[in-house]
């Protein structure tokens, strides 16, 4: 199916086809981002407006909204311009008046003539003792009452496009609906006692009460599984795709593993054996892995990733490792390099930085194999780098890669695993949006002895106070990390606020001892900083939030974040866990700007109550929303119209597991309920997703 069903083209078609839609609407519609009915469609009113026909305005309570019959009376034109015009009405038990600012009198004698009988339907209100309705949004005789809706749905507006408009607009729409067969599992469906699809669209377009305006209401909820199933639809095509492509059976000897584990002073967590026994499983299938190890810092998942490198060594083959910076490359290399001493494997770094001949060597004996394990950034895929016989990718840090990425990364063609790990830990709802077409598994238990970090909240105030912690700490031979602002999107910005507090330290604490590190710094620049700091030689290191991932130095025991209220919750969480890694106690100091809001204050509460990344995930979700968590469009995951991550994040493993048995039963999509789903596709604008049937 290349082009659109026939079924959905009334609902694809210009708006400008709808009744009452003219060029000027449309084009205000589009600052909504609708710019055809099925997008009107897909805007649900937020809430909604009582306008059941009522006896009168005595009792009710006031101001509120009321629709009244009533007879109407003398005009009270406005005696300055710009004036209240004044109509006195009577309903059935009492008297108010109509009130019109800037009111023309010849139109108003028109809608309302005296002695008339009329509908009218506005906020009611009490003003300098008088009971008053301005503005009613209806006027209209008795025999037209049908025209106003018992229950008036309220939808999203901009400038330019009125309720009135919305309201009408949507209507029209709703009369394009077509009957489309089913897509949703129909145990599923029944179960939940979910309306059609037509069925639900219509009644959450045209709510009775309140409780039918709520994201549990059948209807929504319906609509919602639509969208999330969508979305799990193209992730299972995706990695239906993959799967496509032949992989290699890796299956190691644990030869290499026995080394490593036997010259390791500690021993390997469950989490870690189950995670490594899993990738064990995956690569030793003739079908591409595509999983996604997640574990919050520190949960060790280094070790995993070295050691499925190893599973790709023992069978003969090679691994690459990629991290998303030149320093966590090198950090990579020198936290592996005795590992794979231990082991007896060679292993090599390949970064931007290695040019001419030296490079030349390095992708020589790679080609031939003599380099086993390659660690590096981007550089490791550059067109020119060729493997012997490469058998595991490992991607860390995922989160700065979106599936888009991920996806090319699988076009690079080779038959090679794929791991990508992630260190940030998020919510599950969210991981299923963001990763469902991988597989997972998850570090969910630290290694032991971790001592907790204390975290405590200083105002800005205090800085000379925790300038003097911070001598305290050095004295002991302990190092600090500092980490400046982000005041802006800009780097510029950041690196200004970074450059005048580097000074600042320096000139409370010595030259010498204190260090900076940022964006833009020459890279040789950038390494000499982390290696001065690494070593001990510094004793604070400034920075700006590129030591965020990764960054292993055990003997830094405090962590002191400038601003920590404009920071993500999780990124708090991150950078926290750079501390905490040795022997020593730990401390984070979040450093905030006083006054701090309520909602600032209970955002880094959270931090200080845990240091369960998960938890924290959760909290930043509900109090941040998915939208903001999710974060840029890279991610790969749609901002859904209808579905409310907050509170229906439960819909999308169903979603997932009722896409991926989908396409179990029917591969091509081509019995009635793939066909279905094809459709549901189309109306969803899940172009990627149809792009992937067509392929096949
Ligand atoms: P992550 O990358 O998940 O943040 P790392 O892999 O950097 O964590 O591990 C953090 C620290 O924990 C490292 O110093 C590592 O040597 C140590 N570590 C890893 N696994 C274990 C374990 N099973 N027992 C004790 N320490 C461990
Ligand atoms: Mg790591």
């Amino acid at each position: 199916m290349m082009s659109r069903p026939e079924v959905l083209f009334p609902l694809f078609a210009e708006l400008e086809t709808l009744s009452g839609v003219g060029p000027k609407t449309a084009q205000h519609m589009a600052q909504l981002g609708i710019v055809a009915p099925r997008d009107l469609l897909f805007t649900l009113p937020h809430t909604g407006i009582d306008r059941a026909l009522q006896e009168t305005v005595d009792g009710v309570g006031l101001p509120t909204t009321v629709t009244v019959i009533v007879k109407v009376g003398a005009h009270h034109p406005s005696r300055n311009r710009g004036g209240a015009y004044r109509i006195h009405v009577e309903d059935a038990q009492t008297s108010f008046q109509i009130v019109f600012f800037h009111g023309r009198s010849d139109y108003l004698q028109r809608v309302l003539p005296q002695g008339s009988t009329r509908v009218v339907s506005g906020k009611v209100e009490m003003f300098d003792g008088t009971v008053q309705m301005v503005h009613p949004e209806y006027i209209i005789p008795e025999e037209e009452i049908s025209d106003i809706p018992a229950f008036e749905p309220v939808y999203p507006l901009t400038a330019g496009v009125t309720q009135k408009t919305m309201f009408k607009a949507t209507r029209a729409a709703l009369k394009r609906l077509p009957a489309l067969d089913e897509w949703i599992d129909s145990g599923q469906k029944t179960k939940e006692e979910w309306p059609d699809f037509a069925v639900a669209m219509q009644t959450a377009h045209t709510p009775k009460s309140l409780e039918d305006l709520s994201a549990t209401s059948a209807a929504r909820t319906r609509l919602a599984y639509d969208e999330l199933m969508a979305h799990q639809l193209t992730l299972a095509l995706a990695r239906a795709s993959e799967r496509r492509f032949p992989g290699r059976a890796s299956v190691g000897d644990g030869r290499l593993q026995a080394r490593v584990r036997a010259a390791l002073p500690y021993a390997l967590t469950g989490a870690q054996e189950r995670s490594i026994s899993e990738v064990a499983q995956d690569m030793a299938q003739d079908v591409r892995m595509n999983r996604l190890l997640q574990g919050d810092v520190g949960s060790g998942k280094t070790l995993v990733a070295f050691m499925s490198l190893l599973i790709a060594v023992e069978a003969g083959g090679q691994g690459v490792m990629m991290a998303p910076t030149e320093i966590l490359a090198r950090q990579h290399l020198e936290g592996l390099q005795p590992l794979a001493e231990s082991a007896g494997v060679v292993l090599e770094i390949l970064t931007g930085r290695d040019k001419g001949a030296e490079r030349r060597a390095k992708l020589e004996a790679l080609q031939r194999g003599d380099i086993q394990i390659l660690v590096g950034t981007h550089a490791v895929f550059q067109a020119d780098v060729h493997f012997a016989d490469l058998r595991l990718a490992i991607i860390d840090e995922q989160h700065r890669f979106g599936v888009r990425q991920r996806l090319e990364l699988g076009k690079k063609g080779s038959a090679a695993d794929v791991l990508v790990m992630t260190a940030t830990p998020i919510p599950r709802s969210l991981a299923l949006a963001q990763y469902g077409d991988m597989d997972v598994s998850v570090l969910d238990e630290k290694p032991p002895g971790r001592k907790p970090i204390k975290t405590a909240l200083v105002s800005t105030g205090r800085m000379d106070e925790v300038i003097e912690r911070l001598r305290a700490v050095m004295a002991e031979g302990r190092q600090c990390y500092w980490v400046c602002p982000l005041v802006e999107e800009s780097e510029a910005v950041d690196l200004t606020a970074a450059e005048e507090r580097f000074k600042r330290l320096r000139a409370a604490l010595g030259e010498g001892v204190v260090g900076l590190v940022h964006g833009q710094m020459p890279p040789a620049e950038k390494d000499a900083a982390m290696a001065r700091f690494q070593s001990g030689k510094t004793g604070v290191l400034v920075a700006t939030t590129v030591i965020e991932v990764g960054v292993n130095v055990p003997n830094a025991t405090i962590m002191v974040i400038e601003r920590a209220e404009t920071f993500g919750l999780a990124q708090l969480h991150q950078l926290r866990g750079r501390v905490g890694r040795g022997s020593a106690a730990s401390t984070c100091l979040l450093m905030y700007q006083a006054p701090l809001s309520e909602t600032g204050q209970r955002r880094l509460e959270v931090l200080r109550e845990t240091e369960d990344g998960f938890r924290i995930a959760e909290t930043d979700l509900q109090m941040r929303g998915f939208g903001d968590l999710i974060g840029t469009a890279q991610s790969g995951v749609p901002r859904f119209r209808i579905a409310d991550m907050e509170r229906q994040g439960a819909l999308m493993a169903v979603a997932q597991s009722d896409a991926r048995k989908l396409l179990a039963e029917d591969p091509a999509l081509d019995r009635p309920r793939g066909r279905a789903a094809r459709v549901l596709l189309w109306l969803m604008r899940q172009d990627e997703a149809i792009r992937l049937i067509s392929v096949g």
